[in-house]
């Protein structure tokens, strides 16, 4: 399937994008709440809301474009997976995909646990309070540095990613007079993305050691013999933006074969199993993502039968989300600064960020929809791509949406969905400021990761 390949379509779209929006949603400005946070609406002037705030008053307080977080949405969906996986397992959400002390902070009241992966996500998770206990620290080349500090923090895990890695998180550990929990990361030959995976002998990729030709078995035998160490488990993570349960299982059987290997050879049973994070969530209507509880459900008993089979008590089971929690949970708004019909294509709608706020479209073809934010409209359709204002032709944010025809500059525009990937991705690109992330929740606004300021640049240029 190609994704990239667009024929262009006439305003009226009876050519239409390859793969997505069909045809015009019946309300433009109807809100799917598929994808949009779960207090976004529109008050009785049409103007869209979240928390109970209008954006445009959101955008006079802090600017545009800017990251609107809903707390309360966030703190429901990291509350659902908690409670949709219960006692027996444990839910690390993936600090990647966007972190700040105030996420930590709801994270550790909502009672998750979470994944780092580089000296500044630790230090952010442990100067806002998280229990090191509840950190796990990732990454397939952590530094001498960061190895320390975690260990020295007492992390609940480290996942380690490579032969080299066993041996240095075992030696820094006992320099430091301490064993260190751990849990060594395989790659079992799955990939999953959306509504596919392929199987296959070998990853071609950089994460974990390889299932295939005994290399992961190699690599619990050197880690159980270190005192250094004490592995805790096996993880496995096989892809992002996953519907799909089949890679899971395929993951699963391959995890606790290996998990049997290591019973019949060392008389060790490992405690416990990590089945990555990964699941998806809609950036379109076109998506039908699987809530948490279906989810614990499935790989509960995916890892169940599968432990069954070999008879093996059921480890315990830990997972990962990051977008899946904190995707659906923001959306980027957006000032109209020009709207540029080409007769015969689109219209070309530019706002005031671009490819610095949301890397994603030019990066993985991704893709969202977008409405009209600060007032509704009963103006015929018309085709769009909403694009930024950085000096390159691929600073696309919205490759194909519609919006109402006399959108006009000064109108501002939502792009939901962009909780997760895009605040954490944000660049400096053509010197743009990178946006505010405000957190709203019952009526009242506040700044969680302020704008980016010219001093801010500034300050790094020692000129
Ligand atoms: C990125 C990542 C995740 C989270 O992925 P999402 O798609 O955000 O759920 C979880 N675990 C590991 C090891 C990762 O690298």
């Amino acid at each position: 399937m190609s994704r990239s390949a667009h024929p262009a379509g006439p305003r009226h779209a009876d050519v239409l994008p390859e793969g997505h929006y069909t045809a015009p949603a019946d309300d433009l400005n109807a809100l799917d709440p598929k994808v949009w946070a779960r207090t976004v609406g529109r008050d009785a002037d049409g103007v869209v809301t979240v928390g109970g705030i209008p954006v445009t008053q959101l955008a006079e307080e802090y600017g545009t474009p800017a990251y609107l977080l809903d707390e309360a949405d966030f703190r429901e969906r990291a509350r659902a997976w908690r409670t949709a996986f219960g006692d027996d397992a444990d839910v690390f959400y993936a600090g990647k995909a966007f972190l700040s002390r105030a996420v930590v902070r709801w994270l550790d009241e909502e009672g998750l646990n979470l994944d780092v992966c580089s000296g500044g996500e630790l230090a952010t998770a442990l100067s806002a309070g998280m229990p090191a206990e509840r950190i796990a620290f990732h990454g397939n080349n952590k530094s001498p540095e960061e190895i320390e500090r975690a260990v020295r923090a007492g992390v609940g895990r480290i996942v380690l990613d490579s032969f080299q890695e066993i041996v240095r998180v075992a030696h820094i550990a006992q320099s430091l007079g301490k064993r260190q929990r751990v849990q060594i990361r395989i790659t079992v030959g799955v990939e999953a993305h959306t509504h596919e995976f392929i199987a296959t002998a070998h990853e071609d990729q950089k994460f974990g050691i390889p299932l295939a030709g005994g290399q992961a078995a190699e690599a619990v035998r050197r880690a159980l013999k270190l005192d250094g160490l004490e592995v805790i488990g096996i993880h496995s993570h096989i892809g992002s933006q996953i519907f799909d349960m089949s890679g899971f299982e395929v993951a699963a059987h391959r995890v606790v074969g290996l998990l049997k290997d290591i019973r019949d050879e060392h008389g060790v049973e490992l405690p416990e199993i990590d089945l990555g994070g990964g699941l998806g969530i809609a950036y379109t209507s076109d998506d039908d993502p699987r809530e948490p509880h279906e989810i614990a459900k499935a790989l509960t008993e995916i890892v169940t039968r599968e432990c069954e089979a070999a008879r093996l008590a059921t480890p315990r089971i830990s997972v990962e989300p990051g977008r899946a929690i904190v995707g659906p949970t923001a959306f980027t708004l957006y000032e109209v600064g020009t709207v540029k019909p080409l007769e015969g294509l689109r219209t070309y709608v530019s706002v005031d960020g671009g490819m610095s706020d949301n890397i994603r479209t030019a990066l993985y073809d991704a893709e969202y929809s977008v409405a009209l934010a600060s007032r509704t409209s009963d103006a015929e359709p018309m085709l769009v791509r909403v694009v930024g204002k950085h000096c390159e032709s691929g600073d696309i944010v919205v490759k194909d949406a519609f919006l109402p025809e006399d959108l006009a500059p000064g109108d501002l525009i939502a792009v939901p969905a962009t909780g997760a990937y895009c605040r954490s991705m944000a660049s400096n690109y053509n010197h743009a400021l990178r946006p505010p992330v405000v957190a709203v929740r019952d009526g009242a606004a506040r700044v969680v990761v302020r704008r980016e300021t010219e001093e801010d640049l500034l300050r790094l240029d020692v000129g």
